[in-house]
């Protein structure tokens, strides 16, 4: 299967696509059924390839070679070190193809090229190799025990792993979920979001040539309700770790409950304020408020969808706003010049522009954007509410896409308040110079992270993840490493005590 520019009239080159098919013990095969699914390029809605479809019977036949690899096979077994080193070479392939999986994700997700090639990608191979430097340095503790028992800890894999991926980084997630289960020694089966899968088929190609044995890391391709929900169930897993909606974070508890409660670990949804107070530059506010909302077409769990900004500033940083989101060009994600891509596909484009729809409805007032751009693709401009009252649907709801609500405050109190004023607890962003604001406001804001001056600032070592309805258990840092390990106590009598 390939896909050329003969079906769009874009002037960029696109990939051509190598693998379609499901990965499974170290090879490529087709589903079960024979079954394929369509992957649509959002700048056309025109399908760019077919790809095997998963189901219950091949997440099984996943499952099974992921267990053999985990109850028998050398990767859990071997050193630190020597896991540590292949997930090097694994980090070195992904940046000599930094090119074609940059492409692959743009065409498949609609994320600019430019960016995946500079930032997105290397970034994967940054994450392997923060992971691997970890792998030799798991240890446990010798305790010190109230008699006389010699007692000590060992942190031990957890075991199979399910990774349930989101279309809206399909790299970068790919591998914050998968770089620390393998550095802790489990084996995994990824399901890619059925809007993306492209990408990560070429992750598990490169896995196979750096040497990962077989069974550590299985590509299931397919829907949701069908493959993901298999891997939620299935007894023979150990741990999912799912990053989505928190509809469907719900169902991956329920289906962890009533199966073997296996352990899961969820990062859902957000609806993250950034809050903006009177000492700040007006200029530089405005430039963080538009990047933490439009960055990746508004499609980030911890975008800084709600914008609260002092009273004292409100009016020339609403003007700068306006002027600045100009600047936020919308167009075909290959184009050096394009700053927005489209939207991942029609579901997510038709719930924007329907949450728009409300907005106005509602009362809030359009500052700027409020339609789709272009007449084919998913193309949404870029969208700024003013008027907004807190309990309107556009200011509780996350909305997955390019439409900020912006809000006024007068004290430091009302901020917080506000700024709680959520289900969710994702992420939060801090504007001012005055270090008593940043304290008092980054300590009295129930979220994962918290970013002063500056946002999306992602780090290996810094963990993030949700307090309230936007899930538990972190991403990233050690803490990401440890949720893949489990503690086993290891305790014996010393001297011939009576024991
Ligand atoms: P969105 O609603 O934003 O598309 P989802 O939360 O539906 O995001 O999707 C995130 C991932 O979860 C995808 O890989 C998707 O296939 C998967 N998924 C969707 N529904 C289920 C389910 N019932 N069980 C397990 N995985 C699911």
């Amino acid at each position: 299967a390939s896909h050329s520019n003969e079906n769009s009239d874009s002037p960029f080159k696109v990939p051509t696509i190598k693998f379609t098919k499901l990965f499974i013990n170290g090879e490529f095969v087709d589903a079960v059924s024979g079954k394929t699914f369509e992957t649509i390029d959002p700048r056309t809605g025109e399908v760019i390839t077919r790809v095997a479809e998963g189901d219950k019977e091949d997440v099984d036949l996943a499952v099974k070679a992921a267990r053999r690899a985990f109850d028998e096979g050398p990767w859990p077994r071997m050193s630190g070190a020597a896991r540590g080193s292949i997930m090097l070479k694994y980090a070195d392939l992904i940046n000599e193809h930094i090119e074609d999986l940059a492409a692959l994700d743009a065409l498949d997700a609609g994320k600019l090229f430019n960016w995946g090639k500079a930032v997105d990608i290397p970034n994967v191979a940054n994450l392997l190799r923060y992971y691997a430097g970890a792998a030799d340095k798991i240890h446990g503790e010798v305790l010190k025990m109230s008699r006389e028992l010699h007692g000590y800890t060992l942190r031990e894999p957890i075991g199979v792993v399910g990774n349930i991926i989101p279309w809206n980084f399909p790299s970068t997630m790919f591998f914050m979920m998968s770089a620390p289960a393998l550095a802790a020694g489990c084996t995994m089966i990824v399901k890619p979001a059925e809007q993306t899968p492209l990408s990560a088929l070429f992750y598990a190609d490169l896995a196979k040539q750096a040497g990962l044995p077989d069974g550590v890391i299985n590509v299931v391709t397919g829907y949701g309700p069908t493959a993901g929900a298999a891997i939620a169930s299935h007894m023979d897993v150990d741990k999912v770790c799912f990053t989505g909606s928190t509809e469907v974070g719900r169902k991956i508890m329920q289906a962890a409950a009533t199966s073997n409660l296996k352990q899961i670990s969820l990062e859902l949804g957000g609806k993250s304020p950034l809050l903006i107070f009177d000492d700040a530059d007006v200029d530089k506010a405005a430039d963080l408020a538009l990047l933490g909302i439009l960055y990746n077409k508004g499609e980030i769990c911890v975008a800084s969808s709600r914008v609260f900004v002092q009273e004292g500033i409100f009016d020339e940083f609403e003007k700068k706003l306006k002027e600045k989101a100009k600047d936020w060009v919308v167009g075909d994600p290959f184009d050096p010049r394009s700053r927005l891509g489209p939207q991942v596909d029609k579901r997510q484009f038709d719930k924007i522009l329907s949450y728009i729809e409300h907005g106005k409805r509602e009362g809030a007032s359009l500052l700027t954007g409020g339609k789709p751009a272009g007449n084919k693709g998913y193309f949404i401009e870029p969208t700024v509410f003013t008027d907004v009252k807190e309990n309107m649907k556009i200011a509780t709801d996350e909305i997955f896409g390019p439409v900020m609500s912006l809000m006024k405050f007068k004290t430091i109190d009302e901020a917080i308040t506000k700024a709680n004023n959520t289900k969710y607890g994702l992420a939060a962003g801090i504007v001012t110079k005055n270090i008593d604001i940043a304290n008092t406001v980054s300590r009295s804001i129930r979220a994962g992270t918290i970013w002063i001056n500056c946002y999306f600032a992602f780090d290996c070592d810094c963990s993030y993840g949700g307090y309230k309805m936007s899930g538990f258990g972190r991403h990233l840092g050690l803490e990401a490493l440890h949720k893949f390990l489990q503690v086993k106590s290891i305790v014996t009598p010393i001297y011939n005590s009576p024991w």
